[in-house]
């Protein structure tokens, strides 16, 4: 006899949800058994500090194999923080600033 599910208030049942796609590739990740801080660095940390944790993190990602689908997350979300998909919090605010202005620049010339 099957289970019988509970109801929850508000309609919602107790039912399986189907998988979110995020959470699918996320279980693949090269950095998942790695110290967050090598990918997300203090406010403390120099410059100096930060080339080298950033160019050890990307090292990492250039080897995982849901990179793309990393730095399409951290793109389209947009994530300020952390090493994702290889791209730093600087590549990715300077990837920002030029789709802004790739945007202004065809509204101005559709108007
Ligand atoms: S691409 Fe980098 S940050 Fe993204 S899951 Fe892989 S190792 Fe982690």
């Amino acid at each position: 006899m099957p289970k019988r599910r509970r109801a929850i208030l508000g309609g919602r049942s107790n039912a399986p949800r189907p998988e979110k796609s995020w959470t699918r590739w996320h279980e693949h990740a090269a950095c998942a058994d790695l110290p967050s801080q090598l990918f997300y660095g203090s406010e403390s940390e120099s410059a100096a500090e930060r080339a080298d944790r950033e160019a050890a993190a990307t090292a990492v990602c250039a080897q995982c194999p849901v990179r793309c689908q990393c730095e399409a997350h951290a793109i389209n979300l947009p994530e300020p923080y952390g090493v994702w998909g290889g791209t730093t919090e600087a590549s990715r605010r300077n990837h920002r600033r030029w789709a802004r202005t790739q945007a202004y620049g065809e509204a101005t010339r559709a108007s």
